[in-house]
């Protein structure tokens, strides 16, 4: 296992640049890695830009004081088996990557006083949501129902990404046929359609926290593509989530590619209205006529492009029809004692006030006083059964929070670590506020924290790039998932989009982006006999 600094990726120098690349990758989270793996495998050399000082995006985890923390990964689902997200898995990491299971209770829920939950297993799944609501037996299986027939409509909408407009256009009936409407109404609109039982709702949306909308104003697809996701538990990488960067890149590095570090992008050159390279932030200039951005697409289109060619295509009026989601603040605590002796769980907790998620959620925007409408608490030292061999004697537990961007304007621009005292005291007071949650669910852990520290949406914009501290990109809004100019193709030759605005969010919703941009990059012609290799 590697030690210490958990920093992956090559130090970015102009003169470490090979002579000539066959495609640029901007951005080294999930989805730009695999798009950078997948073409590496095909025999193009890549070369992978990161502007922060460690590969992975959302995927990195970091150390401070002898403790380590994921930014970005608590749980994932569906590599319990030889699935087809766990043979991707193994596949990019050459077998590299391993998986702990989590509790089969994954998910605790508390909702107000009441406490519910999610178990592992399709049956027991449902079995449990009977247990703890006997009178709506009939309302729970018509459920089930509906994320069995979700299953395939949503692999034929990521197929359909992959398709050239004109394609489209012919299979449009087809698709129209093959989806059901359903998809499209909000996760509420749906489920109130199945019982009034507002308890069976809230614990349906449990996870609302994992696309980051409440049920009112989230997709049913996406809602279900998540309960999907974790129907048979929740999984973490052993070794922390920065082995999943750390055991793609060397797929990248054997076809002579690269994964730079401190590398940031300042433009995509443009020419003749084709992409003929990228501007870094210190003035060089990289030619490659084939660049793939997983940056984000307001980063994308509003500051990486030249406004001019933006505008000419159309993507401002595009981009007004879907909005970045919310933002979040995290708390990175640290313990003296390992999670067994303090009791830590292998659960995730989600504490919420009531059950009327958007009601919570209005009252929080419109009232920074009023209660966090969720509270996630994931205790990663407790999941990873390599955690002591790399910090022994210890353990760790992380708080995520929703928190609107506009509360941390005032210090917009500032420079990490250097804010000023009045942001520390915003900071401080948020911190306790979550600590308290934390240990009214675990009184044992009152005087045993050694060490926390509290991040906010700008500490997101400052290492991952999210101009509006984004937690997930864009919202999973049903009019986001209309926008059919979302998908790896772009009206600009030489320019492709991949990562979690051009699917969905998740690790493994930016994975399987990756996988269908490289997909709409060489057709199926090279593609059929490499997805063959992944999936046999
Ligand atoms: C708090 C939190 C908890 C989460 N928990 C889970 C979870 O438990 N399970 C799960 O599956 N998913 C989880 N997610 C979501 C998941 O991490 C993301 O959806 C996914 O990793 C996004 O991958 P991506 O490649 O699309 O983007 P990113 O990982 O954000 O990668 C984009 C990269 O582009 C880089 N970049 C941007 N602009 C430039 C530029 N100009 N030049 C160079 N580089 C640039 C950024 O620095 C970044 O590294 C969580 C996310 C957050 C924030």
């Amino acid at each position: 296992m590697k030690p210490s600094t958990l920093r992956i990726g090559y130090r970015y120098r102009p003169n470490r640049l090979a002579q000539a690349y066959d495609a640029i990758v901007i951005g080294s989270g999930m989805g730009g890695l695999t798009t950078a793996a997948l073409l590496s495998e095909l025999g193009w050399r890549v070369c992978v830009l990161e502007q922060h000082y460690t590969a992975g995006g959302y995927t990195h985890s970091y150390e401070r004081n002898g403790y380590e923390w994921d930014v970005g990964v608590h749980y994932i689902g569906d590599v319990g088996t030889q699935t087809r997200t766990r043979k991707m898995f193994d596949f990019l990491s050459g077998g590299k990557l391993e998986w702990a299971p989590m509790a089969d209770e994954y998910d605790r829920f508390y909702v107000g006083d009441r406490i519910f939950n999610a178990m592992a297993g399709k049956q027991a799944f449902r079995d449990n949501l009977v247990r703890q609501f006997p009178q709506d037996t009939a309302a729970i299986d018509a459920y089930m129902d509906l994320l069995r027939k979700v299953g395939r409509a949503l692999s034929d909408l990521g197929m359909e990404k992959v398709l050239r407009p004109w394609q489209r256009k012919l299979a449009a009936p087809v698709m129209k046929l093959r989806t059901p409407g359903f998809m499209y109404r909000s996760t509420y609109d749906v489920l109130s359609g199945l019982t009034q039982n507002r308890d069976l709702i809230a614990t349906l949306c449990g996870q609302w926290g994992d696309m980051g909308l409440p049920p009112k104003q989230s997709a049913f697809m996406v809602h279900a593509m998540i309960a999907r996701h974790y129907l048979y538990g929740g999984f973490y990488p052993v070794g922390g989530s920065w082995r999943i960067a750390d055991s793609i890149i060397p797929k990248i590095q054997e076809a002579g590619g690269e994964v730079f570090t401190y590398a940031q992008v300042a433009r995509i050159l443009v020419e003749d209205d084709k992409v003929t390279g990228v501007e870094m932030a210190d003035g060089h200039q990289i030619d490659c006529t084939t660049v793939i951005s997983s940056a984000g697409i307001a980063n994308t289109f509003e500051s990486l492009l030249p406004a001019g060619v933006a505008e000419q295509h159309g993507y401002a009026s595009k981009l007004s029809a879907v909005r970045p989601s919310f933002a979040h603040l995290g708390v990175y605590i640290g313990l003296q004692g390992t999670a067994e002796e303090l009791g830590l769980p292998r659960t995730n907790f989600w504490i919420y006030p009531n059950n009327d998620y958007d009601a919570a959620v209005e009252a929080f925007v419109n009232d920074r006083h009023a209660e966090f409408p969720v509270v996630y608490i994931s205790f990663p030292s407790a999941k990873d059964p390599d955690y002591l061999n790399r910090h022994p004697g210890t353990a760790t537990i992380e708080i995520v929070a929703p928190a609107p961007y506009e509360w941390f304007e005032p210090w917009k621009g500032t420079t990490w670590g250097k804010r000023g005292e009045d942001y520390e005291a915003f900071k401080k007071q948020l911190g306790e506020r979550l600590m308290r949650h934390l240990y009214d669910k675990l009184p044992q852990l009152e005087g045993r924290v050694d060490y926390y520290e509290v991040s906010t949406p700008l500490s997101t914009e400052w290492f991952a790039a999210y101009r509006h501290g984004e937690l997930y990109g864009l919202d999973h809004t049903v009019e986001r998932f209309r926008q059919d100019w979302l998908g790896p193709r772009t009206l600009i030759p030489g320019l492709w989009l991949t990562g979690q605005d051009t699917l969905t969010c998740g690790v493994t919703g930016a994975m399987m982006s990756g996988l269908l941009t490289t997909m709409a990059m060489v057709g199926m012609r090279r593609m059929g006999p490499l997805m063959k290799r992944i999936y046999s």
